[in-house]
């Protein structure tokens, strides 16, 4: 293992801020896996969960398993680690400006769509290699002004080559699910099978650059405009919510580190004869069609159903008590499905989510995830 530390833009003058990356295996060796926890500062889960990877990818290297490269990021967002404003982690919002950490990450579609014009041929390998090319150089022509969009652009120099890019993440209360692009909804199944997900969420753009489709989009973006051209979705970036903000379990976390080795394993990064894939726990649905139940009100909310389990359409979710006058709204589910997250605390400003249920029956447009 060798562990780098990248200077991050100071936040002010007289502080530094750096960002520590472990790699693992050759240099440069292929497949790539880059594996982010906590891009949200504050969802703790993933932390722990990195530290089980660390031990796993340390040992795996040491017994020349590693056939890939591996870059392993403990804590992806330490500018977010040190906001505690009035005591509160606040580690999904920039204090300087209130942007999402995981939003307006740099999308570089249209510059290598164009940097690839004339480029591409009739073998898909060579092909990858052409896009791949661009995107590095896409990502190191990025610039920053200040340590966020710094932060951002490592992350996204550190992963925008990768055959795999694994973004760990959690929800307030939820059980394991994933976010991933439609067009991989297999290696979402795969994925999602090995971790026990019970929601699956796919879409081809969700709003606002997310880091994962910052990742994979490009590919998509580039296959769309050149159809003449073969050219596979070379890149798999998933979110992985790793459950609810305060189930830091070892055991959990020791799992969840074996289902991801396992995971690299197939896919070639680490050697060795897979195991069986376990059965899925769900099928992959639209983000599109995933409920957003909001709060039409201030209230207090008294819940009716628990993460992981399915509701149906008409089913009172929580009821949003009203402090003047006491009276209870009952708070319906429009669609059935697997609700697979819902707030934390339980005083809800108006729109605020209480929950989500991952049905299959609404289409929503716009921004499918929430700020
Ligand atoms: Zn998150």
């Amino acid at each position: 293992m060798r562990t780098e530390t990248l200077e991050l833009l100071a936040p002010a003058p007289g502080l530094r801020a750096g960002l520590t990356v472990h790699r693992f295996g050759m240099p440069g060796g292929a497949p790539k896996a880059v594996i982010q926890a906590a891009l949200h500062a504050d969802e703790v889960p993933p932390l722990l969960v990195a530290q089980q990877l660390r031990t796993r990818l340390a040992a795996l290297e040491a017994a020349g398993q590693v056939t890939g490269e591996v870059v392993l990021l403990p804590y992806a967002n330490p500018l977010g680690l040190a906001q505690h404003p009035l005591g509160l982690h606040q580690g999904r919002f920039d204090l300087r400006d209130g942007v999402n950490f995981n939003r307006q990450v740099p999308d570089l579609s249209a510059t290598v769509a164009d940097a690839v014009a004339g480029r591409l041929g009739d073998d898909p390998a060579r092909n990858v290699a052409v896009v791949r090319e661009a995107l590095r150089d896409a990502a190191a022509a990025l610039s920053a002004e200040h340590a966020t969009q710094d932060l951002k652009r490592r992350l996204l120099q550190l992963a925008v080559d990768a055959d795999i890019v694994l973004d760990l993440h959690c929800d307030a209360q939820a059980v394991l699910h994933l976010y991933a692009l439609t067009p991989q909804a297999a290696l979402a199944e795969e994925l999602g099978a090995l971790l026990g997900a019970q929601a699956v969420l796919l879409a081809t753009e969700s709003g606002d650059s997310p880091f994962d489709e910052a990742c994979s989009r490009p590919w998509l973006v580039v296959q769309q405009r050149y159809p003449d051209h073969p050219l596979p979705l070379a890149c798999f970036s998933p979110t992985v919510e790793l459950r609810g903000e305060a189930d830091t379990d070892h055991a959990l976390a020791a799992q969840d580190a074996d289902a991801i080795v396992e995971f690299l394993r197939r896919r070639g990064v680490i050697a060795g004869a897979p195991r069986p894939l376990p059965a899925p726990r769900c099928a992959p649905t639209p983000l599109a069609a995933a409920e957003q139940l909001n709060a039409p009100a201030a209230g207090v909310v008294v819940f009716h159903a628990a993460p992981g389990e399915r509701v149906e359409a008409g089913a009172v979710v929580a009821d949003l008590v009203d402090i003047d006058s006491g009276a209870a709204r009952p708070l319906v589910a429009q669609s059935a499905g697997l609700l697979y997250a819902r707030m934390a605390t339980r005083w809800a400003t108006p729109g605020r989510r209480v929950a989500g249920i991952a049905g299959t029956t609404l289409q929503r447009s716009g921004k499918l995830l929430g700020p």
